[in-house]
């Protein structure tokens, strides 16, 4: 059986907030999947910073729409859906929508992202997920941010003489210390969003290119209603957690 996420301390000796990334293909992803838990370590005094790997340029099958359009949309709703959680950044990597690759050259941004944010802990896709029930494939773009997001963590940003040019711009490594996975098949912790559970539906109706308001509210309470019954909650999101030490 899973465990309960522990609430720890999210401020440092000195006082200044720690900092949680999530780094994510699309304008949107963390909204379907991960916002009650932010939204939560927001109120529990996180600095939350998002990066959004690709610029959402083909989130549209209208055909009186252009990727440059869409895409300006779409960087505008991610950056309300932000607000409306107390996420303090996003960063927008904008890579092409639909063909992201983890390439080196993703994995030394995200790495650049890491040793300048120093997260504690970051939230990335699990890259191993391919499908969602007998329903859904999922995009290759969310398998490959997490796993550009995973080598980001580790061995790139805590190993010193892995992308050296980064030193050079004054990135010293770091470590963080835990990863939250996503969409992964095999939960092992989860967290209690029923208080944010509503900032989530809020949130996600943000994205009005790419989500039906009801939808939004009947699809985020049902699932995570779902997982909440699973862990004796009314709202929960699941995760697995790495633990690096
Ligand atoms: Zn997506």
């Amino acid at each position: 059986m899973a465990e309960e996420a522990k609430t720890v301390q999210a401020l440092k000796a000195d006082g200044e907030q720690e900092t949680r990334m999530v780094i994510m293909a699309h304008p949107d992803d963390s909204e379907f999947t991960v916002a009650g838990t932010v939204a939560r370590w927001v109120k529990e005094g996180w600095r939350l910073v998002y990066v959004i790997c690709t610029d959402g340029s083909r989130g549209s099958n209208d055909p009186g729409m252009t990727p440059e359009r869409i895409a300006i949309v779409r960087h505008a709703e991610q950056q309300e859906a932000a607000r409306i959680l107390g996420v303090q950044e996003v960063v927008f990597l904008a890579y092409e929508d639909g063909t992201l690759e983890p390439t080196l050259e993703l994995r030394r941004d995200l790495t650049r992202l890491i040793r300048r944010y120093k997260p504690d802990v970051v939230i990335c896709a699990d890259p191993t997920r391919y499908f969602h029930r007998n329903l859904y494939v999922n995009h290759p773009d969310h398998r490959a941010a997490g796993e550009a997001a995973l080598y980001a963590i580790f061995p790139s940003a805590v190993t010193r003489f892995i992308f050296p040019e980064l030193l050079g711009e004054g990135l010293e490594p770091h470590k963080v210390q835990e990863i939250y996975l996503s969409g992964t098949l095999e939960p092992d912790t989860w967290v209690d969003i029923t208080d944010t559970v509503e900032l989530k539906v809020a949130a996600l109706r943000a994205h009005r290119s790419q989500v039906d308001p009801e939808y939004a509210a009947t699809r985020t309470r049902q699932w995570n209603g779902e997982l909440g019954r699973k862990y004796g909650v009314p709202f929960a999101e699941e995760f697995r957690r790495i633990v690096l030490r």
